[in-house]
């Protein structure tokens, strides 16, 4: 069960501590409690958790400080949506809100090689009046042989030149807990004049300690992606665990699941789970169009097989865009196969902006 506090409750006041108290006489019942900072209102959740059946959902409701209580299920029990719709959805950071009704679109470099190609794309996106991006520093690699990214050696440039061209976020994944205090440790001594959005891949969408390790510190948001061979259900519990460590600043990535079914593609692409991931919880949805699709393949429309998808995405309500660019896709030390031109930039967004109308036409017409 879940109470729901008024909006901006003080903690001090006594209808707080009335409510807090009463709470926590319940006999068998465990509170845990949960806060979300929205960019204008801070949201206080308590979860009664134990054997709630006995529980009169009146009483609860009664409480002064409580504004409305929620039956929870086990599943995904704090980032679940549990079939109520007016509960807030995802959080604000460094200025950018990430929800269920937002779009963010992070294209960069799915691996950082040089400072020249961070500067280029980074420059392109502040020309477009662009604030985030994807750069990719620690790279999980099939081959032990294959460049496995510049790692703590490149983030002092990467955080620099994010300042310089006003990007306030930047995604990049890690793969052990001690690459976020390096991450920590770059931020800082640059001074913090950007942010960041953890990733955790596919790969390691089971690392458990990584998920606890990414739930347990506060600053940064975690994009979490889809685990490629697992089912949908055991990817939404990967989020939970961040979410149960604290970290509720969780977003849900899809990327395309491993299958020969999925050929042409790299991944069998999976957008059409978006709108299923909004009714189960209450993460934004991303989509990954670079690593399910895999080519800059183009149809015969014209249009590139990676434009196509995310464009369906996103008449489909996703709330992020992860996706693959490089100057010089030739010459990328990962995944040039993927990645569309810096040329392609801005026509690239404008069919975002389309598609994201389309979205929004497409609310009004079934609400
Ligand atoms: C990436 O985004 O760089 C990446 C490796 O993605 P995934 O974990 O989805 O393969
Ligand atoms: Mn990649």
């Amino acid at each position: 069960m879940l109470a729901i506090l008024h909006p901006n409750v003080d903690e001090s006041s006594d209808e707080y501590k009335l409510t807090w108290e009463t709470l926590e006489r319940l006999p068998g019942i465990d509170l845990r409690i949960h806060t979300i900072q929205g960019k204008e209102q801070k949201l206080t959740e308590i979860y009664l958790l134990g054997n709630t059946q006995a529980i009169d959902i009146e009483l609860v409701n009664a409480l002064p400080a409580v504004e409305r209580v929620v039956r929870i299920s086990d599943e995904y029990r704090v980032l679940g949506r549990h079939a109520d719709t007016e509960r807030q959805t995802g959080f604000s950071y460094n200025g950018i809100d990430f929800n269920q009704e937002t779009l963010n679109v992070f294209p960069g470099l799915c691996a950082v090689d040089n400072p020249d190609n961070v500067e280029l794309m980074m420059k392109t996106l502040h020309e477009l009046g662009h604030t985030t991006t994807r750069m990719g520093a620690y790279k999980p690699r099939t081959n032990p042989y294959s460049f496995q990214g510049h790692g703590k050696e490149c983030l002092p440039y990467v955080f620099e030149l994010a300042g310089k061209y006003g990007i306030k976020v930047v995604a990049m994944e890690v793969m052990d807990s001690s690459e976020i205090d390096e991450i920590d440790d770059a931020l800082e001594k640059a001074g913090h004049p950007t942010g960041v959005m953890l990733q955790i891949g596919t790969r390691n969408s089971q690392n458990f300690a990584l998920l606890k390790a990414a739930g347990r510190q506060h600053k940064y948001p975690v994009l979490v992606k889809r685990g490629f061979g697992i089912t949908l259900n055991e990817s939404l519990n990967a989020t939970e665990y961040l979410a149960s460590e604290g970290n509720t600043q969780v977003i849900f990535c899809l990327r395309g699941m491993k299958s020969e079914f999925g050929a042409p593609h790299r991944n069998m692409v999976d957008f059409g789970h978006v709108p299923i991931i909004k009714r189960l919880t209450r993460m934004p949805v991303c989509i990954d169009p670079s690593h399910s699709v895999g080519t800059r393949a183009i149809a015969p429309d014209g249009i590139l097989d990676i434009a196509h998808v995310t464009a369906q995405g996103i008449t489909a309500g996703a709330n992020m865009v992860l996706v693959d660019f490089h100057p010089n896709p030739e010459e990328a030390l990962v995944d040039g196969a993927q990645a569309l031109k810096l040329t392609e930039l801005s026509q690239y967004l404008e069919d975002v902006n389309l598609a994201w109308n389309t979205y929004k036409k497409r609310l009004a017409i079934w609400n």
